[in-house]
């Protein structure tokens, strides 16, 4: 066999003279005739051009070059030599040929169906490209990302364990627990009847770690979660898992904020600097969401206090309604420039765009040097004076305001803020924006259930001083939750844990657990709880969505190397699939399909 003396991205000038070997896939070839081809031969390092030349060489070799096609597999041997040809400034290899003397043919390949090309690749169908994953997988950008996923996860294990964590495999067969998604499920065919549960996150399991005195917890870990199809999820997905004892809440958020600073210093040369910190109360008022994307310059403010003695009917109803114990509001955004940015058309759209959000539309004025002018304008020059100071307002500026319940009004305001940055150009793509939400409430009060639910899980701590508000006050009661958001993308959650038992007790019962649910479900969390565990709290990583961030795609499937299509599809080996009878059998099962309308 020719073995490769050097990867295809690595021969230079230097090197010149000397004898080369090369093995990859035949990225491209040209035939000149009279016995003259040339080859760019690829590996997962980059391409270097082979010449086969009749003229001072073996016409055998040549022979046999001339049958290559593309994706065959080769070796070959030769000298190499600075390029006779003009230099390629494209290539790393771009001063250099190889003047192949050997050729081995390791492999031909079929006709490929698809090219491992980056242009070709944004021609083709996604599903093509997963259906041949391994071809496509050899495109250069797709071995630049799950290179770049490697040294993330390489520089996880080199951090934590610099850190003294400890990386604990946590099991993938459990029981189902219920809240957050939806379990994948397991027939237990040592326990006919009986399920097994794939884990939605190690979140137990690393909690009870640290009863088990391990103090400091990391694991790379695949969490399994059945939802429903959505652009930028994946039921099976990846997170950096960590738990730490004896901490509260700002060596949790130093500790990961550290390794946020490093993979940004190591993967992209960038200094992220001091991460801001911001209430979750302050990013719903200002930004309309709990993850704030600060590179749009475009805020919210509440003005129900300056155009309460309004009568004009809009704002008449809107702050009459009451929510979740919050009263109706009117909020506003200022769009500097908006008056002459913004055109019709667009603010027709606008209206449109925020019905998607469950409220009638979005009113809209212009301001000018003699106040305000077109759409509402009438109802809001009263209360010109207070509005300007408010807003900021200057000549040539819009506002867009939005009357509704709270929860209404800030969810339309935050998506139209999003779609006005687009819209204007106002985000700048170079920059990160990093950002520490803290203060989370702990619950949500579900309407339908008539129920408070845990905003983050139900293990989640109350802040130091909210424990009381507990049973006082759950609605106002602040948790011990942060998330880590770059951009408007949250990258990161976790939470000071509950470590005693009567607060775990106090909180399921609050979102509706039996005591003896509660014993059934997580009666192995309550007896650990009981047998010594120590404060404890942690944060997961969504490591899909950071390296979709470092290396800039959209598309979660780019940066997994076996993806699943939207709908759970993996069209390479076309799972899902059916099984055999006798394996139905085995697990004591007959199967029954009931007929869904
Ligand atoms: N287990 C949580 C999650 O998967 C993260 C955490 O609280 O550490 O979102």
């Amino acid at each position: 066999m020719i073995k490769r003396t050097h990867t295809c991205g690595q021969p230079r000038a230097t090197d010149a003279g000397s004898t080369v070997a090369l093995n990859g896939w035949v990225n491209t070839y040209r035939d000149q005739g009279r016995g003259l081809l040339f080859i760019d031969l690829r590996d997962r390092d980059g391409l270097c051009q082979v010449v086969f030349d009749l003229e001072g060489g073996n016409p055998e070799v040549v022979q046999r070059a001339r049958a290559l096609r593309r994706e065959d597999v080769i070796g070959v041997r030769g000298t190499l030599r600075k390029r006779a040809g003009d230099p390629n400034p494209k290539l790393a290899t771009g001063e250099v040929e190889l003047v192949a003397e050997e050729l081995e043919i390791f492999n031909k390949a079929e006709n490929p169906p698809i090219l491992p090309d980056e242009h070709e690749a944004e021609k083709i169908a996604e599903e093509v490209r997963l259906k041949y994953r391994y071809i496509d997988l050899r495109r250069p950008r797709m071995q630049h990302i799950l290179r770049t996923r490697s040294k993330v996860t390489k520089l996880a294990r080199d951090y934590f364990a610099q850190n003294g964590f400890a990386e604990i495999e946590t099991p993938l067969l459990i029981k189902s627990t219920p809240e957050g998604a939806r379990d994948f499920i397991v027939p237990a065919r040592l326990h006919q009847g009986m399920w097994y549960a794939l884990p939605q996150s190690p979140q137990l399991f690393k909690q009870i770690l640290m009863v088990a005195g391990f103090d400091r917890y990391i694991q790379i870990c695949k969490c399994l979660r059945d939802e429903d199809p959505r652009a930028d999820r994946q039921a099976e997905f990846s997170q950096i898992d960590l738990e730490m004892s004896f901490v509260d809440r700002e060596d949790v958020m130093a500790m990961m904020g550290g390794f946020a600073r490093a993979v940004w210093q190591d993967v992209l040369g960038y200094d992220i600097g001091t991460i801001q910190r911001m209430t979750w109360q302050e990013a719903m008022d200002r930004f309309g969401i709990d993850r704030p994307d600060l590179r749009n310059p475009l805020e919210i403010r509440d003005v129900s206090d300056i155009v309460k003695a309004s009568e004009f009917q809009v704002f008449q109803q809107a702050l009459a309604k009451t929510r979740a114990g919050r009263q109706g509001c009117v909020k506003a955004i200022r769009v500097p420039g908006g008056a002459e940015k913004l055109t019709r058309k667009m603010t027709d759209g606008y209206t449109e765009f925020v019905k998607q959000f469950k409220t009638g539309g979005v009113a809209v004025a212009k301001f000018t040097a003699n106040g305000f002018d077109t759409g509402i304008a009438k109802h809001l020059e009263p209360f010109k004076d207070a509005l300007v100071a408010r807003l900021g307002l200057q000549a040539g500026d819009s506002v867009l305001i939005v009357a509704d319940f709270w929860d209404t009004a800030t969810k339309a305001l935050g998506e139209l803020r999003l779609k006005v940055g687009r819209d204007l150009g106002l985000v700048d793509e170079k920059e990160w924006r990093f950002l520490w939400v803290v203060d989370f409430p702990m619950f949500d009060w579900d309407d339908e259930g008539k129920r408070w639910v845990a905003m983050h899980h139900p293990f989640t701590s109350p802040n130091p001083d909210q424990f009381d508000f507990l049973e006082s006050n759950p609605g106002g009661c602040l948790s011990a939750g942060y998330d880590l958001v770059v951009n408007g993308s949250e990258i990161a959650g976790g939470s000071i844990r509950i470590h005693r038992m009567d607060v775990q007790e106090k909180v399921f019962k609050l979102i509706g657990l039996t005591q003896e649910d509660a014993e059934i479900k997580f009666g192995f969390l309550l007896s650990a709880l009981r047998h010594g565990a120590p404060p404890h709290g942690g944060i997961a990583f969504g490591l899909d969505r950071l390296v979709m961030h470092l290396v800039g795609t959209e598309n979660i499937r780019d940066v997994i190397a076996f993806p699943k299509t939207q709908s759970g599809g993996d069209l390479m080996i076309d799972a899902p699939g059916p099984i055999d009878e006798q394996q139905i059998a085995d697990c004591g099962m007959k199967v029954t399909m009931i007929e869904r309308k």
